[in-house]
């Protein structure tokens, strides 16, 4: 894409743990409430407080690591990460440095070649090496807007002050802004499935900053990095990196050298804006949190949350190849919310029939959900509905065209099948003889056209299965329309 230029991407994600506490004191993480309600001497930094290590912190950051199939450290570490920041009272971040929570991991993922309007052409396995995925505090909230005289002062919010984060690193292995979004996808996916996150990157549960540089193809050494800020969706993010390489390569291109420094992405002028030089490297100065005693997890713990979590997303997928023969991209789809895949089972449970349930869904039932803006388990339609208006189609009660509308009104009002057919009287008409008056009907009010027909002009067939269609109201079963029809005109 990039002549003779190679991208390198690396990213870090933070992603909240929903728990209903902070991971080192007893407040509410929950989010919206009064400024500074939730706060209590140790989220707020006052000198003498204690941390204490919320257990349930400790679970969801099992659940994530293990959801991306990482190896978690029965030992590890907690430290203090030192600077100053308004939003950071205490002049120090807990969070874990040389003895992390996992480390030097390997996750696949399938990531796809696309075409230029972002379309996958064609999906491949990627290795991305893990570095590492540890436990942090978050820090609170300056807040630069909606009050009073904020073009005189800041203001500080500590409600988000000491909220669990799951901090994950990779190794700069990504080629292509692409790969990058594919990897955030699993990701989310992965740690939404699993309930240890709601990783939505729009609500700022899931942050993710992207290292990017680039260098000619066959160089050795890396190119300077710029990192990325502010990406609000993954989406938004693709294109931040896509931005950020092109403006390197020219630079580079026309003499210029790429500074070390950190970019927001501007998404209303697309484009990456300076916010701070990075010349010199930040020394945090960690050292090993004294008021907390070392991490340590059993083997049985660890067991304990392995087997309390759900079908991975991916085996998930094999599964409904191998058992219901969807194809990859079908299965794929189906596995992409945890909450689809609950649906889509329930549905063939009742329907009885895995291919057509895919279909339907994949068609007809997301649109319907994307319309309205819900996931799966929110629908008014629920599976088992959906399945037996499958049962109905397939058993010739109604059309395959009728069950289309059924469904639509089914979402809509939260009706069965069965009522909604029976309300609006759409039977299939399958009964051959009145059928067959019907067919009698239209070739006695279309004598041109049967004339036509018999000497020869045979594409006037459509026309005729067309005409009695639409004198049965749509109700006629077009299978034994074209059956009879053959049979009639053949006498
Ligand atoms: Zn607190």
């Amino acid at each position: 894409m990039h002549n003779g230029w190679e991208t390198v991407i690396g990213l870090e994600i933070h992603a909240q743990l929903s728990t209903e506490s902070k991971i080192f004191c007893g407040c509410s993480t929950r989010f919206g409430d009064e400024p500074n309600s939730n706060t209590c001497p140790v989220c707020l930094g006052l000198p003498g407080a204690l941390p204490v290590l919320n257990r349930r912190a400790v679970e969801l950051g099992a659940r994530a690591a293990l959801a991306l199939g990482l190896h978690i450290n029965q030992r590890s570490i907690f430290a203090r990460k030192n600077y100053f920041y308004p939003d950071l009272p205490k002049g120090y971040q807990i969070s874990q440095y040389d003895q992390p929570f996992s480390a030097n991991g390997q996750l696949e993922i399938m990531t796809a070649r696309r075409d230029d309007a972002g379309h996958p052409i064609e999906w491949q396995a990627k290795k991305i090496g893990i570095t590492r995925l540890h436990l942090e505090e978050d820090a609170g909230k300056n807040v630069h807007e909606g009050l009073p005289d904020v073009d005189r002062f800041s203001y500080i919010d500590l409600n988000r002050a000491g909220t669990p984060l799951a901090e994950i690193v990779t190794e700069p292995e990504f080629r292509s802004s692409w790969e990058a979004h594919d990897y955030v996808n699993h990701v989310r996916r992965a740690l939404r499935w699993v309930g240890a996150s709601e990783a939505d990157m729009e609500k700022g549960n899931l942050r993710c900053e992207a290292n990017v540089s680039v260098r000619r193809v066959g160089d050795e050494n890396f190119g300077t990095k710029v990192e990325l800020k502010n990406l609000n969706s993954v989406r938004f993010m693709q294109r931040a990196i896509e931005f950020e390489v092109e403006r390197q390569i020219a630079l580079i291109e026309s003499g210029g050298r790429v500074a070390q420094e950190t970019r927001l992405w501007d998404e209303r002028a697309m484009e990456t804006r300076v916010m701070r030089s990075k010349e010199e490297a930040h020394d945090y100065r960690y050292f090993p949190e004294p008021d907390l005693a070392p991490l340590v997890v059993s083997a049985e713990f660890i067991e304990e949350v392995r087997a309390s979590m759900p079908e991975l997303p991916e085996a998930r997928r094999n599964r409904f190849v191998d058992q219901y023969g969807l194809s990859f991209s079908d299965a794929s789809q189906l596995t992409s919310e945890r909450s689809l895949a609950d649906y889509y089972e329930q549905a063939v449970e009742v329907s009885g029939n895995a291919r057509t349930t895919a279909n339907w869904i994949r068609s007809e039932l997301l649109r319907e959900l994307e319309a309205s803006g819900l996931v799966a388990s929110a629908s008014p339609l629920r599976a088992a509905e959906l399945g037996q208006l499958l049962r109905l189609i397939d058993e010739g009660k109604i059309s395959g065209k009728q069950g289309k509308d059924v469904l639509v009104e089914m979402f809509k009002t939260g009706k069965t099948a069965a009522a909604i057919i029976a309300e609006q009287g759409l039977v299939q008409v399958s009964d051959t003889g009145e059928i067959d008056r019907v067919i009698d009907e239209v070739l006695t009010a279309n004598p041109g056209q049967l004339e036509s027909y018999r000497s020869g002009k045979e594409t006037l067939f459509g026309f005729f299965v067309g005409q009695v269609i639409k004198a049965s109201k749509g109700k006629a079963n077009p299978r034994i329309v074209n059956e009879r029809l053959k049979a009639k005109l053949r006498s």
